[in-house]
This record gives structure tokens, sequence and C-alpha cells, in this order.
């Protein structure tokens, strides 16, 4: 989820005594519209803008390599990072937060010179880089980590037997909060190693396949994990505690699972919903997108997020989110909403990512509509319909959902529930359902493992149907209100006019009227039609839950 972006928030009682933030399913509609977002700071334009001394190279490799102290709270070691040029430069940018030392960057023998700006480093090296080569230098840091945001960024805790638990969830802050990367959205590695030496004892679940441990002699082991996939720099990962594992397998997919051992019997009850999560997503999109990688559930203080291969859990190991009817009309109860969730991230956010956090609705919108999806496939579509409307009462409508580029900023809550509640829309417009399955499963298979913005969507949707989809994706995603169907009754006529009132001149969706039984397609423009109709105003619908719009009857 990354649910650290959800603004409406409350404060509730973790079983730790910890107070956690947590957003509420209920909360007001703001009187007014919010301000208008304000100018970005310097920060979030270093860390947002894909500028020259990134676009100048191509990541290919990390091998983090750290040593944790959960008493000191201390992290040490380095990151190896191996790119390719595209550009010839004699700098690129790298991230690391201000609050950690950075020890030395070497390239070979050669100490680097860098120069530091807020949380940018911009590393100078003596000779031209020449395009086309492969680079690899040694960044070497160590320091305390700042906590901080919701899930604490990285959280040095203790379990409630007093075991260390250290956990990291960086989507929003960066995963430069608690190491030295690239970070940005826009460029992947395309495969890492992570170790991770910590007390002899403890327990790393880290991204990746297991390569085994190595104890150092010092009272420490070294963890070793291996990503063979792209994977974005949030979704790299500690869960450093006294965890306790056990497996399952679907077919050839490991399927394993760690929690603290006064939670087991609950874990091994709750993951055995992973099975079906897995069946379901593999039946729309095709094979997990990290089987090398084998699907990792882990319990963690926080309520979840989706690190890549090793999905983090909090959701008190019962059904629903945080105990509580999510979308409020009772299909919540029947399933874990953090388990379907965050494991739906694999397909949509991991495997296909957004090049630029503005267009995150790839990730959440899409998560979300696969969380109806996951319904269908379980309960049908009904239920999938009821599930997803049950959405609009946490749209608010108020800002687009798709944000300005280049600017280090997570986009308005609409790009879950409204996002979703869009693809619905989208699906009831294709109009045949056979032809949408086809093409849920072809676009992602088209773009798995790689970072694309909204037009490449677009694009593909155009291509793929004939239809022209834009102005529709544009409506939705581009502003704020609601496309409006206003329809004006003639009852002594027999009659009714209808037109859409919205914010793209060239929207014409076409949308179902008339009563359940009785659903006609009609095709509003931006003009005024006419249709005749025996209906009274009082009994002429729209099919609100197969277009999410608004209906204005005069
Ligand atoms: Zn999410």
């Amino acid at each position: 989820m990354g649910c650290e972006r959800w603004t409406p928030v409350e404060a509730v009682l973790h079983p730790l005594g910890v107070v956690f933030l947590l957003l509420t399913g209920v909360f007001p509609l703001p009187a007014q519209p919010p301000p208008a977002p304000s100018a970005p700071s310097r920060a979030d334009i270093l860390r947002g803008e894909y500028g020259l001394y990134r676009a100048n190279n191509d990541l290919l490799f990390y091998h983090l390599d750290i040593r944790v102290d959960p008493e000191k709270k201390f992290i040490s070691g380095k990151n190896t990072i191996r790119f390719r040029m595209l550009k010839d430069g004699t700098r690129i940018q790298l991230d690391l937060h201000a609050a950690l030392a950075i020890e030395k960057i070497l390239l070979g023998d050669t100490a680097l010179q860098y120069e530091r700006e807020l949380g940018a480093v911009f590393v100078d090296f003596p000779e031209t880089l020449i395009t086309g080569r492969v680079y690899t230098i040694d960044f070497y840091y160590s320091g305390n980590p700042v906590e901080t945001g919701r899930f604490g960024g990285i959280a040095f805790r203790k379990d409630p037997s007093g075991h260390p638990w250290i956990n990291t969830a960086c989507e929003g802050i960066g995963a430069s909060l608690w190491w030295p990367n690239k970070d940005q959205w826009r460029d992947e590695v395309e495969s890492m190693q992570i170790s991770v030496s910590i007390p002899d004892g403890l327990v790393d679940v880290s991204n990746g396949k297991f390569m085994g441990k190595t104890g150092l002699g010092d009272g420490y082991t070294r963890w070793d994990w291996l990503v063979q996939y792209p994977i974005n720099n949030y979704d790299v990962s500690l869960n450093i505690g006294n965890y306790e594992h056990f497996a399952d397998r679907l077919g050839d997919l490991t399927l394993d699972f760690y929690a603290l051992p006064e939670d087991l019997d609950k874990a091994k009850k709750q993951f055995v919903q992973a099975r079906g999560m897995i069946e379901a997503f593999q039946h729309y999109f095709g094979e997990y997108p990290f089987q090398k990688d084998g699907y990792k559930l882990i319990e963690a203080p926080y309520s979840g997020m989706e690190h890549q291969s090793a999905v983090t859990y909090g959701n008190h190991f019962a059904n629903g989110y945080l105990e509580r009817d999510w979308t409020g009309v009772g299909i919540s109860p029947r399933f874990d909403f953090i388990i379907i969730h965050e494991s739906a991230h694999e397909w949509f956010g991991n495997s296909i990512t957004a090049a630029d956090v503005s267009d995150m609705w790839i990730h959440e919108g899409w998560a979300t509509y696969l969380e109806s999806l996951y319904v269908e496939y379980m309960w049908g579509h009904d239920d999938a319909l009821k599930y997803l409307n049950g959405y609009k009462s946490k749209v608010r409508n108020t800002q687009p959902i798709v944000t300005q580029r280049g600017v280090n900023r997570t986009p308005p809550q609409d790009q879950y529930f409204k996002g979703a509640l869009f693809l619905n829309t989208l699906r009831s417009v294709v109009n045949d359902d056979a032809r949408w399955w086809a093409l849920l499963h072809d676009f992602y298979q088209h773009f798995k493992y790689q970072n694309i913005m909204t037009e490449d969507v677009v694009e593909y949707f155009n291509q793929k149907t004939g239809m022209s989809l834009t102005p529709i994706f544009d409506e939705y995603l581009r502003h704020p209100a609601l496309p409006v169907l206003e329809l004006k009754f003639d009852e002594a006529g027999g009659a009714v006019s209808y037109r859409w009132k919205a914010d793209e001149p060239a929207f014409a969706m076409p949308v179902r009227v008339g009563t359940k039984d009785h659903w006609e397609m009609v095709r509003p423009t931006a003009e005024w039609k006419t249709m005749k109709t025996p209906l009274k105003k009082d009994e002429f619908e729209v099919a609100a839950d197969l277009y999410y719009v608004n209906v204005s009857k005069m």
C-alpha cells in the first residue's frame, strides 16, 4: 500500500503499546476545496527530477552490504553500484539522507570527490566516463538513520518479548533514508544482492532468494539475499527480528512465511490466503512475477507494504482492514485486505512500475482494482461490483490523480479509490468481458518489469481496442471533478435529452441508461441529444455501478 501517503489519520494503540498513525475509513469531506499544491521545495526537486546527472546513466546492479547494530540503532557498510553511461560525463547524482555520513566513494582504488546538497550526492569523476561503458563504484556510509513518517521509514523497535524488531517502509520518504542509491523511480537495477550482518540469533528477511547465512565469528551473522529481477529502491527492505519460518509451495513457486513465535499459530491460519490470492492474480495476469525469487509474507509492526517478493504484513491476522469492513458493504470481512492489496502490487507497482511518482495510480489504482478482481474470482461479479462501489464513499474529487511530473510528492488518495472505479468504468466502455480479460492480461504481459507513464497505458488501450479512449483517461485522471450526465426530461412528450458536462471537451463516453432490467446504451457528447423514453424522471436510471459518473436530472 505504501499507506504512508494517506492523509486522513487517526491515532490507534498498537498491541505493542506504540501509538501508530493509521488511516480511518470514515472521514468528513472538506468543506472547501484544498488549496492548490504549494511550490515544490528544493529537496522535492532534487529527489523528484530526472535531471542530467541521473539521465546520463543506466543502473545495472547494486550490492548493498551492511551491518546493523540494533542497540546503537546504527548502520554501516557500503553499496556497490554498477551502471552504464548513456552520455559522456564526469558527474552523476546519487542520494543519501543528510543524517548519514559518507565514509568514502571509490572507483577501484581511486577516492572520488563529491558534493552534497540536502539529500543529493553529486559524485565527480577525475576522467570522463564514456558512453556505453560500464562502471562500478563502492559507496561507503554509516550513521543513525532518522525514523520518520507513519511507518518509521526505518524503525528500530522491540517485539513484545523484548527482541529487536527492525523494519523498513520508506516509499514516500525514499530509500536513501537508510542506504545510498539513485533514489528515483524511472531507473531500476536489473538485479541486486543484499547482505545484512546482524547479531547472532536474529533473522533478516530481505528481498529475493535466500542464499544462506554465514557466522562472522564476532557475534554477528551475515544473511545473503539475491534479487533476480529489476527492483525499485523503496521495495528494498530489512526485516530483522526473532522470526519463525514456515513454508508452502504453489506448483513450482516457493511460499515462505515469517512471524514472531507468539503469532505463529495465527499466522499459519491467516497466511493460507496467500495461495488463493496468487491463483486469482495468475488467472488474470499470468505467472507470479518473481518466480525465481519466491513469494514471502513477513509479519511487521505496521499495517503492510508491498516490498517486492517480501510483502510485509501487520493486519492483526484478521480479515478486513485492521479489523474493519474496509469498503463498508459486507464483502471485505471475507478476506485479509493486506494480503490481497499488498500482494497485488507484485504485478502492479513492483513488476510494472510508474516511471515518476506523479503517475503512482499505476500502482495504487490498479492494486485497488485488483482487490475487486480477487473478489470476482472468488465470489463472482455482483460481489465485486458491490465491493468496488463501496469505495465511492472514500473518493474526494478535489485534486487530479496524476500530479506534476519531476517533483517528489505523493499524489492524492483518489489515486486508489477513484483509480479503481475508473478502471471498472473502462471495462464498461470496452463492453465485452472476453475482450477486457484479454486486454488486462496482455497489457500486463506487454509492460511487465518496465517503468511506464500514464501515456503508455493510454496508448496501449487505444491501440488494442481501436477506440479513442484518451479523453476518458484524461477526464478521470487529469481533472478533479467527475463527469456529469445531464438529463432533461419532457415527460409529456415521452422524451429525455442528455449531454455530458465534463472538463475534457471531447469526452463522449457511452453509458447505459434506462432500468436495471433493460439498460440501453447511449452515446452522449457535450451537445444535447434526445431519445424517446416511456420512463418518468424518477424511474429513469443510469448504470452508476458500471460507470463512475454524476447524474443531474432536470
Ligand atoms: Zn497500495
